[in-house]
Formats: structure tokens, C-alpha cells, sequence
């Protein structure tokens, strides 16, 4: 017997999380398909100093626990496991997990973004050899060794300032002469012995392979096209986010980027009934209490459409 649900929660980051909270408060029973990364990208981060209500920070993992177990409590459903096709041209709606489909009437597209890679031939082979996308996870391994992070945006200084607990020397790799992120992070990280900056600097190609790992990086100064080369056993690369919307192409409108498209302040997408909420559909703010917040709108207005008033 196919499984009918009135509303189903893709994702399970701030974003997913909030709309469960909500929607479970609403009655609306709702399922959280907790996705590839449970927790979203803040399960991969460390102390988390600008979510409000925290007089002293708190460690992304453990807020993202924390919301769980509030939409657990309220009465959401927590799937573990990962959406591999969906049906929006249908309703109900229908959601495949690899052997099983599910149905819904209503559904939340929580799917966050995923780190950018920096499209390198051989980068592929050195993921887990070396290169990495999270600190968090990796930067122990590198105790008494140099490492380096490539980005100039709040993740890769996060990330610098967390590696250096570890690395003996930090390389910060950014391609141009100014970071972007917030002047309290950069104040940190310029007074910070440990991590020496590379402005305008590309990564060209990763020195190493699968048996040795990576052993270092050529860097191209791009103002000069000057080439180095940089001896180093770790790569941290924080260079953005691309959007986990492929399994929506051809069935959702997708701006230029892959970020679903959603109209004003509104998270309803083009396809009556699917609602869109986080960093899947928001270049802009990215932010833990911005995708908390659309979560709770998408909550909302899934509510409104389940009882017919839009
Ligand atoms: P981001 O702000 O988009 O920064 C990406 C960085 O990577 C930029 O410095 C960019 O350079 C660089 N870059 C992009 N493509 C590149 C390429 N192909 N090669 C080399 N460099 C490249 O991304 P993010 O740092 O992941 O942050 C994402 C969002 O999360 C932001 O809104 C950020 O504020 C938020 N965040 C907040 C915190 C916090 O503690 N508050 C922590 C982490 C993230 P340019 O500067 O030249 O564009």
C-alpha cells in the first residue's frame, strides 16, 4: 500500500527543519525526508555565534539536534534516506526513495545547497586524499602539518580560524585582494599568526594522486599569470554553494543558477501545492535564521493551500 501524506518535508537543515516545527504544530503531520547531509550544512560547521537566543554561541551540530528533537516533539516524522526522483506533474505529488514512492498533497523543498568544487581534473581522486570540504570533519587529521583554504567568503576564514587549532600554518588562497567576509572574521583571521594570505591567487592544479594524496597545489598569481608551487598535505575548498535542485529540472522553474524559482515574498514555486524554502531557493542571505525564517513561511503557506484558502 503506497504511503499517502499530506505534506512532505524535503531536507533537514533550518530551513526543512522550521517548516516541520510549524507544520507539526499545524496538525499537518508532516514528514522530513532527512536527506543526504542530516542537519544540513550546519551539521558540518563548528560554533555558530550569530543564531540568536545563544548568549554564548552554539556548535552547528548541536543546533541542528536541537531542532530535530523540537519537531520530533511536536509530532513530525523524521525519514532518514534520500529522494531520488519526484513526479510534480501529478497530484498527489509523488516522491521516489530508491525502490518506494510516496505521496503527498503538499510539498517542501528544504534541499539546501551543496559545496561548489573548484572543477579541477583531478579533484575527484583527492576527495578524502587530502581535499576536503569541511574543517569540521577533516582538519584533525592535518594536526602538525600545513594545509590551505581556498575561498575569501565567511565559510573559508571559519575555516582558517578552525584549522589553525590543528595545522601549523594555514594558507588562505583568494582571488582577489579583499576577503568578503564579515570585518569581525577578517579582523580575526589578519591577526592571526598562523594563517598566511595569498591574494589574488587561483588554485591552477592539485599536486598528488590517489596513492600519494595531495602533496601540494600550483598557485597562479592572476595579476602576473606568475605560477608557485605550495607544498601542502590538506585543501580546504570554501568557495560557495551550488544548489541540490537536479532532481527538479524540467518540472520546477529553475533560474540561471539551479535555484528554484519562488515569487516575491511568497515560497510558492510554479507548480500549485510545492513550496521551496532555504538556500535551494536564496543566493542571497544564506543564512541560518533566513532559511529558518522561509521555512516557517512555506510552513505556513502550505497550510493555506492544504485548506484551500490559496
Ligand atoms: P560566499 O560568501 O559566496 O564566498 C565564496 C568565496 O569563494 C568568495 O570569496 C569568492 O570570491 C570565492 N570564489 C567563488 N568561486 C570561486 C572560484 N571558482 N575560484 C576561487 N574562488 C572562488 O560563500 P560562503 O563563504 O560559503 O558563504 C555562504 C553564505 O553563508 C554567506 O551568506 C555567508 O555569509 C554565510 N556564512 C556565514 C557564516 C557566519 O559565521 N556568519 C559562516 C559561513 C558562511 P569573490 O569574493 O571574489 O567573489
Amino acid at each position: 500500500m503506497p504511503q499517502q501524506r499530506t505534506l512532505i518535508i524535503l531536507g533537514s537543515g533550518p530551513a526543512g527543519l522550521s517548516a516541520a516545527i510549524y507544520a507539526a504544530r499545524a496538525q499537518l503531520s508532516p514528514l522530513v525526508i532527512r536527506g543526504r547531509q542530516p542537519g544540513g550544512q550546519l551539521s558540518t560547521t563548528t560554533l555558530v555565534e550569530n543564531y540568536p537566543g545563544f548568549a554564548n554561541g552554539i556548535e552547528g551540530p548541536q543546533l541542528m539536534e536541537a531542532m530535530e528533537a523540537q519537531a520530533r516533539w511536536l509530532g513530525a516524522e523524521i525519514l532518514d534516506g534520500e529522494v531520488t526522483g519526484v513526479n510534480l506533474q501529478t497530484q498527489p505529488l509523488a516522491i521516489q526513495m530508491h525502490d518506494e514512492t510516496l505521496y503527498c498533497q503538499a510539498l517542501i523543498i528544504a534541499s539546501g545547497a551543496s559545496p561548489r568544487p573548484l572543477g579541477l581534473s583531478n579533484e575527484r581522486e583527492l576527495y578524502g586524499r587530502g581535499v576536503s570540504v569541511c574543517a569540521t570533519c577533516d582538519g584533525f587529521f592535518y594536526r602538525g602539518q600545513e594545509v590551505a583554504v581556498v575561498g575569501g567568503g565567511n565559510s573559508a576564514v571559519v575555516e582558517a580560524l578552525f584549522l589553525t587549532r590543528f595545522a601549523t600554518r594555514v594558507h588562505l588562497i583568494h582571488r582577489r585582494n579583499q576577503l568578503r567576509a564579515a570585518p569581525s572574521l577578517t579582523t580575526r583571521a589578519l591577526s592571526n599568526d598562523k594563517i598566511v594570505f595569498h591574494w589574488e591567487q587561483t588554485v591552477d592544479s592539485l599536486l598528488g594522486d590517489r596513492k600519494t594524496g595531495l602533496t601540494g597545489l600550483r598557485l597562479r598569481h592572476l595579476p602576473s599569470g606568475h605560477i608557485e608551487e605550495l607544498n601542502c598535505a590538506g585543501l580546504f575548498v570554501a568557495i560557495g554553494h551550488v544548489p541540490n535542485t537536479a532532481l527538479f529540472t524540467g518540472q520546477l522553474e529553475l533560474d540561471k543558477e539551479g535555484f528554484i524559482v519562488t515569487t516575491g515574498k511568497s515560497t510558492a514555486t510554479n507548480v500549485p501545492g510545492v513550496f521551496a524554502a532555504g538556500d535551494v531557493q536564496e543566493p542571497l542571505f544564506r543564512q541560518a535564521i533566513t532559511a529558518a525564517a522561509s521555512g516557517c513561511r512555506a510552513a505556513l503557506e502550505a497550510e493555506r493551500f492544504l485548506s484551500g484558502l490559496s
